[in-house]
């Protein structure tokens, strides 16, 4: 069995956090591709926390371009990295690694090779540190000339390579365009690494260690000690990362969904806390609760539209659509009633068309038009253990109507696995908990 496991940058901010990595790794032979992210943010004695290094390579390249010495301001960056090889006590030297990074400042190479540089010196420490190899992820990952991310090639030649390494170590976050530049995903981009590699080489599971125990059944900013989720099925995960429950980058689920890996997210300073397991399908035996994840987002906007015999005018809704296809508009959901249509959509898009009004009129020709700028927030109640079971309903609104909570909309697919409910802005956080509260165990 083949294991990939990918280390967040707070798993490897300092000497001792690589040595947990190390403990982890170690204790399970099949853990045999690590990707590492650049180290995060440390712990300071006074309890407030330093800077990523990868905000210090895009800060120390700006500078750069704006006219300062590369040499003065990798310094900091060098000292870092030579700070953790000194504490693990390894005979490593990166400065020739230093000396062609400074040299490619000089020469402008781009910020994404900047901000790569951090998983790349990440890297090598840690394969030194654990004596596997180290593989250059701009040698096997792949981006089009255009930027795009070229999955197929990528498998190919990570499958081709990895095959002939017992254990590697691949740094995340990079890759290379076929002119040999290097190009980043986006933030947080090296849980997206994994999960390609995890695909290439068929891993029976893709870990994902991380500071928390798992995915939250709701944001802990908002419900105190929420509980952490079991077994959450991908397209659970999908629902809420959607509505803003982060823990992973938003793309890393599909390489191994459609490989049907299942990730584990687990805690590098709580190694026996079982994590959070994402899963194609739920397991035979599954005995779900009742919601799996609770999520929001605020920042909506609505326009209602009212048009007599709205339900009999054949192409009504299409018109709209259409309109809003034509302006580049995203809408989120469409309310309907007889005579009247919602489109709830996040306040951004709308800002982008002030003039939105004067194209419905002319388009559909309603009765009344309404918009309600900003102020609505969407909440999404997910769960698997939701289909079928009667009175899952009633007990939200129920919570919500005893926090004293008003609705404004709803919105239920008959799939029946998630209820998603808009309300006020203000309400946001006592709606989030009440609803938490009414199905905790
Ligand atoms: N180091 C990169 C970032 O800070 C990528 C990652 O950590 O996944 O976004």
């Amino acid at each position: 069995m083949v294991k990939v496991v990918k280390f967040g940058g707070s798993s490897l901010a300092d000497a001792i956090q690589f040595r947990k990595v190390a403990d982890i790794i170690k204790s399970d032979a099949e853990r045999r591709y690590v990707i590492p992210s650049a180290p995060g943010k440390r712990v300071l004695p006074n309890g407030e926390k330093d800077t990523k290094v990868t905000d210090m390579l895009y800060t120390c390249y700006r500078a750069v371009l704006a006219g300062k010495d590369p040499k003065n301001e990798f310094l900091p960056i060098a000292e870092r990295f030579d700070g953790i090889i000194a504490d693990l006590g390894l005979s490593l030297s990166l400065e020739n690694e230093y000396k062609t990074i400074i040299a490619n400042f000089r020469k402008k190479a781009g910020e994404d090779y900047a901000a790569s540089r951090g998983e790349y010196l990440n890297g090598i420490i840690l394969s030194h540190y654990l004596g596997y190899s180290f593989i250059d992820a701009a040698k096997v990952i792949s981006f089009n000339t255009n930027g795009d991310f070229n999955a197929e090639f990528t498998n190919a030649s990570l499958a081709a390579v990895l095959c002939k390494k017992e254990k590697a170590v691949i740094p995340g976050f990079y890759g290379a365009m076929p002119n040999g530049c290097i190009k980043t995903f986006s933030r947080g981009g090296s849980d997206f690494t994994g999960s390609i590699v995890a695909k290439a080489v068929k891993a029976e599971l893709y870990e994902n260690w991380t500071d928390v125990s798992g995915f939250m059944v709701a944001d802990p900013n908002i419900v105190d000690e929420p509980e952490v989720i079991k077994v959450i099925t991908y397209r659970e995960l999908r629902e809420l990362s959607y509505m803003g429950a982060t823990v992973l980058h938003e793309d890393s689920i599909f390489p191994v969904r459609t490989a049907g890996i299942p990730i584990n997210i687990r805690n590098t300073n709580e190694p026996d806390a079982p994590g959070t397991m994402i899963v194609r399908t739920a397991p035979k035996d599954d005995n779900p609760p009742i919601i799996t994840g609770i999520a929001g987002k605020k920042n909506f906007s609505v326009i209602h539209i009212e048009k007599d015999g709205m339900n009999n005018e054949i192409g009504f809704i299409r018109r709209i659509l259409s309109l809003l296809e034509t302006l580049e508009i995203n809408f989120e959901h469409l309310p309907t009633g007889i005579d009247t249509l919602s489109i709830i959509l996040a306040t951004d898009e709308l800002k982008k068309h002030p003039d939105i009004t004067d194209h419905i009129r002319e388009a559909a020709q309603p009765n009344i038009i309404v918009v309600e700028q900003g102020g609505l927030a969407m909440i999404a109640i997910v769960g698997r253990g939701m289909v079928e079971t009667r009175g899952t309903a009633s007990r939200i609104f129920a919570a919500l109507a005893h926090a004293g909570v008003n609705v404004r909309t709803i919105d239920q697919g008959s799939c029946e696995f998630n209820v998603i409910v808009g309300v006020n802005e203000d309400d946001f956080d006592e709606a989030v908990k009440a609803i938490y509260n009414c199905f905790a165990e």
